[in-house]
């Protein structure tokens, strides 16, 4: 049964459903409240962040009741995390409530082979990448034969549930493939990609409106620490022009081929033979925290925008920026909030090892004055981080 905490705007005109009440239902939220909108959110977990900006539903995704309630009168229903079952977005429109993006795009980003075959089909570079066909009776065959076809070293990966780097194994060597079947063979489905000698991670951010309108931000650089996130920056420094226009191209062409309403995210990494694309994020993401104080208008209005069928805001940046991830611990805030042009963000949530709790953003006018805030604001997260308690010992 869903509880509901919170309460909506009152006579608030229209209402959006979120599934999922994160971080990201959170700065959706807050966005959404600015606009006068009543928020809605559904998440399984009774201390979800979003609980503090709307209507906080407590259920479980495939719980049919927990999603009528999440639907009943809602304008527009959309989703935070991918990981939500594409049979919730598909319930949720059977209420009548339209629900954008559509549940083909979560279907398309929750399986790495069907995300990587619609890439090839629009002619978007990827990885190299091959299926680990299932139900040969010799253990490991199919992932010695899918690795002879993208070539060692490769990243074997779960096709689906991964994210943040878990899930996934690095084969190096003709040694190493027994020991990457036997840590993947349990959980699913497979996949094997080529290794990318990639120069650096980028990220495209670009939404569609409901007339097929779309807007981009600038790409954006990121640095990532075990598998998660850590550092953004945007616009990408020292990008050369056909890289940008090729990431902005590719972003088009996944939008019109989905007929998607709402942001997007493209995770892409900037090789010297071409720029590919590793995966698609269908919502508002992490790489685009920036965009709140750094560009004219923020991918969490710009969702919004675009899911009501309203006008899209201007996705130019003001200037320049870096987004910090705060991962297990918080910085002090008076300390970060001292260093000009630092924006704070913290999510509510509980801080534990490996999770992002927050983020600050730091905006300045030119790379030269950036770069000086953003190595303060490197060291007070940094320190925090090295300054908490590791995971309890077992
Ligand atoms: P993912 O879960 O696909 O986002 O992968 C997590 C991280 O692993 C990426 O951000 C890359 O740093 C690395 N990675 C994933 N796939 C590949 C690949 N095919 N080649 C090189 N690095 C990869």
């Amino acid at each position: 049964m869903a509880e509901a905490q919170g309460h909506e705007a009152p006579g608030a005109p229209t209402t959006v459903a979120v599934l999922g009440g994160g971080q990201l239902g959170r700065m959706l939220g807050l966005a959404g409240v600015a606009l006068g909108l009543g928020m809605r959110f559904l998440d399984p977990s009774p201390g979800a962040g979003a609980g503090a900006i709307g209507t906080l539903l407590t259920g479980a995704f495939d719980d049919p009741d927990a999603l009528a309630r999440l639907a009943a009168g809602a304008t527009v229903a959309t989703y935070e995390w991918e990981g939500v079952p594409a049979g919730a977005a598909r319930a949720v429109a059977a209420t009548g409530v339209p629900v954008r993006p559509g549940s083909r795009a979560l279907e398309v980003a929750q399986d790495r082979l069907v995300e990587k075959e619609l890439l090839r089909t629009l002619g978007i570079p990827t990885a190299p990448f091959a299926e680990v066909e299932e139900g040969d009776p010799e253990p490991g065959a199919a992932l010695r034969r899918a690795l002879d076809a993208v070539g060692i070293p490769a990243v074997v990966k779960t096709r689906r549930g991964g994210y943040d780097g878990k899930g996934q194994a690095v084969v190096r060597s003709p040694a190493d493939v027994d020991r990457a079947w036997a840590a993947l063979s349990r959980s699913g489905p497979l996949i094997a990609e080529g290794m990318v000698a990639f120069r650096r991670e980028l990220s495209i951010l670009a939404v569609r409106g409901i007339d097929g309108e779309v807007r981009s931000w600038p790409v954006v650089e990121n640095l990532h620490q075990d598998g998660i996130l850590r550092v953004s920056r945007a616009p990408a420094p020292d990008l050369d022009p056909a890289t940008e226009a090729a990431a902005r191209a590719y972003a088009g062409a996944v939008l019109t081929e989905l007929d998607y309403v709402g942001v997007v995210a493209l995770e892409l990494f900037d090789d010297p033979s071409a720029l590919r694309v590793n995966e698609m994020a269908p919502r508002v993401h992490n790489s685009g925290h920036w965009t709140i104080e750094g560009a004219t208008t923020s991918q969490f209005e710009n969702h919004l925008r675009a899911i009501l069928g309203w006008p899209l805001g201007d996705t130019a940046p003001r200037g320049v920026a870096a987004m910090v991830n705060c991962i297990g611990a918080l910085p002090d805030p008076a300390a970060v909030l001292a260093v000009p042009g630092a924006h704070l963000h913290r999510y509510g949530k509980e801080p534990r090892a490996g999770r992002k709790v927050g983020h600050v953003t730091v905006v300045a006018a030119d790379e030269a004055a950036l770069e000086g805030r953003l190595s303060l604001v490197e060291e007070l997260v940094g320190g925090a981080e090295g300054a908490a308690p590791g995971p309890p010992g077992p």
